[in-house]
């Protein structure tokens, strides 16, 4: 049955014959398809396709992303993702046609202009991050871990030494531990202090002979910066291992401390992240991995070069681990990050950081005296909370989350980091104003208050929103991606033995 909130599937909308197009009378000759194709590659059955307007389908898709979330229509302070303004400066240079319509094949004379700004991209990066060299290719932080630890593994290999533990904190971001079972490594986890930093003692006891890496996830997913740096460094390396900075959140860091001053090997950032390459629908992103000499034989391939007055790609690079991304890596995200780096400058990145730390601080030290403030400590980036005090009322935080959908907001990150109970893990980002800082914080409290007024409308949030609670375990291990007649959906759905839902598509 459809309430007013629900909109028709466009299948729903289709009327026989109404196109969206004007196409002009044919003047060749019609070919018949299997005079062309093989037999078996042709349907049997025209495919079903929806039959609408120009102005129906029009609306029906601007319908649709109305209802989606995104930073340029609300506040998003999604934890770890820094999902900050992306200025529209970059959008109008990624579309310059002599970066828009230049092809990865064409002659490197002729694409001077683009190698040159990955060729300066990568020294700036390097400079930010304190590294000797940068490749540019990874697409995603996740990628640029598993492409670092591809580095590490070579350089420990090419050294004639078997070593294949990676040491991860408690702390450090979900991908860490993923990305060294991919690259063959194993994972070691060790505990964090109360105070939320590494817990030296079992560092020291689990470190030794067979330790590849160290990686530290740094500010922690706790939003704190690890205090004991030099220690874990030294500790670390006296032991031949590498060290491995992940960057991903450099919001904090920029212009104030440098990975490679830290006694740091190997850094990845996430320029869809920090340097504001637009991310949150799956799109493109960009890892880029920085290193320090004793592993910049074993970077990806290829470098960008510059010879003279001359850019090139050189491949000549014969420990490299290879190329992990086709091409240069996703160019258009590279564009955005080079011109938010150029329009910023350094002092502008500063900025960035300090104001990325003022705001998340601001925002810890307001919520403090409703939510559970687990590390009383000064924050980073971002901070966590724990929703200890509401779960006590009968309230969970992922029903806090649910509640601030009807306040217009894109809840936090929730339950993570595992290690805090009913975690909340906030991030303002630098581009937010105080009152809309003032807002979000005046609706945190009005939760807290309706969790002890009136729990009930909390727990049954969100009430404003176009769905209520969703079944999101079997959304995610179920989807449905393919439109079939309701009828037909049913059938496929007993034949996999799955229960059949009536009216689940309308
Ligand atoms: C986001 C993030 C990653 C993973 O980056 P992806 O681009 O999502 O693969 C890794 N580490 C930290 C700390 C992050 O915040």
């Amino acid at each position: 049955m459809q309430t007013n909130k629900e909109k028709e599937l466009i299948f729903e909308m289709s009327k026989p014959g109404r196109v969206a197009y004007s196409l002009p009378e044919s003047d060749v000759p019609e070919v018949e398809l299997d005079a062309v194709f093989p037999a078996q590659y042709l349907r049997k059955q025209p495919a079903e396709l929806p039959e609408v307007s120009e102005l129906d389908l029009m609306r029906h898709y601007t319908g649709l992303s109305n209802r989606n979330h995104g930073i340029d229509s609300g506040f998003y302070p999604l934890g770890s993702c820094t999902m900050k303004y992306n200025p529209k400066i970059n959008e109008d240079v990624v579309r310059y046609p002599g970066f828009a319509k230049i092809h990865p094949y064409q002659a490197e004379e002729t694409m001077q202009g683009a190698l040159r700004v990955l060729y300066d991209l990568q020294a700036e990066l390097s400079e930010i991050t304190g590294m000797d060299a940068v490749s540019l290719q990874p697409a995603a932080g996740a990628q640029g871990e598993w492409a670092a630890l591809m580095m590490i593994r070579a350089y420990h290999e090419s050294r004639g030494e078997k070593r294949t533990k990676v040491i991860v904190p408690d702390t450090a971001h979900g991908t860490n531990p993923a990305s060294a079972a991919v690259a063959g490594l194993e994972t070691v986890t060790i505990s964090s202090d109360e105070q939320g930093n590494v817990n030296l003692e079992e560092l020291r006891k689990v470190v030794g002979a067979d330790t590849a890496a160290l990686m530290l996830t740094n500010p922690s997913t706790l939003g704190l910066f690890e205090e004991s740096i030099q220690e874990i460094a030294e500790i670390v390396h006296e032991a031949g291992g590498l060290l491995y900075y992940d960057g991903a959140n450099a919001n904090a860091i920029m212009g104030i401390a440098r990975p490679g001053d830290m006694g740091f090997d190997v850094v990845h950032l996430n320029l869809h992240k920090t340097f504001t390459g637009p991310h949150g629908g799956g799109g493109p992103g960009a890892g880029p991995i920085g290193c320090k000499k004793e592993l910049v034989p074993f970077l990806p391939r290829p470098q960008v070069v510059k010879e003279g007055d001359t850019y090139r790609l050189d491949y000549d690079i014969p420990q490299s681990i290879g190329r992990v991304k086709a091409f240069y890596g996703n160019f258009g995200i590279l564009l955005r990050s080079f011109v938010y780096i150029r329009a910023n400058g350094p002092e502008g990145l500063l900025r960035v950081s300090q104001e990325a730390v003022l705001n998340a601080n601001y925002m810890m030290r307001k919520l403090a005296p409703y939510y559970d403030l687990p590390y009383d400590r000064i924050c980073k980036h971002e901070f966590v909370l724990s929703g200890r005090k509401q779960k006590k009322l009968g309230v969970r935080t992922l029903d806090i989350a649910k509640r601030l959908l009807d306040f217009g907001y894109h809840p936090p990150t929730i339950y993570f980091p595992l290690i805090v109970d009913e975690c909340m893990m906030i991030e303002p980002t630098e581009t937010e104003s105080k009152e809309t800082l003032d807002q979000f914080i005046d609706a945190m409290i009005a939760i807290a208050k309706e969790v002890e007024e009136n729990p009930t409308i909390v727990q049954e949030a969100p009430h404003t929103t176009i769905v209520s609670r969703l079944d999101e375990v079997t959304a995610a291990r179920k989807p449905v991606l393919r439109y079939r007649k309701p009828a037909e959906e049913n059938a496929v759905r007993k034949a996999e033995g799955s229960q059949a839902n009536e009216g689940a598509l309308v």
